[in-house]
């Protein structure tokens, strides 16, 4: 995520929406996609409230519960079923890391889970492309996967320049080329 708002801010101008970004946006059945491509390497933040991917917003209770968000986080840990670049861009999922203070998971864990009731999930996903210059599009399988959400809100910082997209379900196909 670090490296991804450093990509971010050094392409101006969307440093400033980029601190927003990081902060406390969470508005139920949306995410938040920054997506960066920085030589071969492509890097995906998704960040999302966990009533999207799992109905509540806290630890699971239940037998129930707790195999909801296994089956979540199953998902994300394969990401390349949910997040498929273009093959032309020769890209290979090379990292996942996953934070949420409410499912004491990741870096996040040991920091106090959210007191005002809603809670985020945190996905950084790390590709490494071979052929960068080829990369049209990201075929996002995330309104399948998690009937709940409704809408992508997404910035992509490109060695060609920034672009906004959002993406509404059913359709998850994220074009990167200009309109
Ligand atoms: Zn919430």
């Amino acid at each position: 995520m670090r490296r991804l708002l450093a990509a971010a801010c050094l392409a101006l101008p969307l440093a400033a929406s980029a601190q927003q970004h990081a902060g406390h946006a969470h508005t139920h059945g949306q995410a938040r996609l920054d997506v960066a491509l920085d030589g071969g390497q492509l890097s995906l933040a998704l960040e999302v409230p966990l009533d999207s991917l799992v109905g509540f917003e806290r630890a699971p209770r239940t037998a129930q519960e707790r195999a909801r968000v296994d089956a979540v986080l199953a998902g994300l840990r394969a990401a390349d079923g949910l997040v498929r670049p273009n093959p032309e861009a020769g890209c290979r999922l090379a990292g996942v890391e996953l934070n949420s203070a409410a499912l004491k998971l990741g870096p996040a864990a040991s920091s106090a889970a959210p007191d005002d009731g809603h809670a985020d999930l945190d996905a950084d996903l790390r590709f490494d492309c071979t052929q960068p210059e080829r990369l049209r599009r990201i075929d996002l399988d995330l309104f399948k996967a998690w009937p709940r959400l409704q809408r992508v809100d997404v910035q992509v910082a490109l060695p060609s320049g920034q672009l906004k997209r959002t993406l509404k379900r059913p359709d998850g196909r994220l074009s990167l080329e200009r309109p």
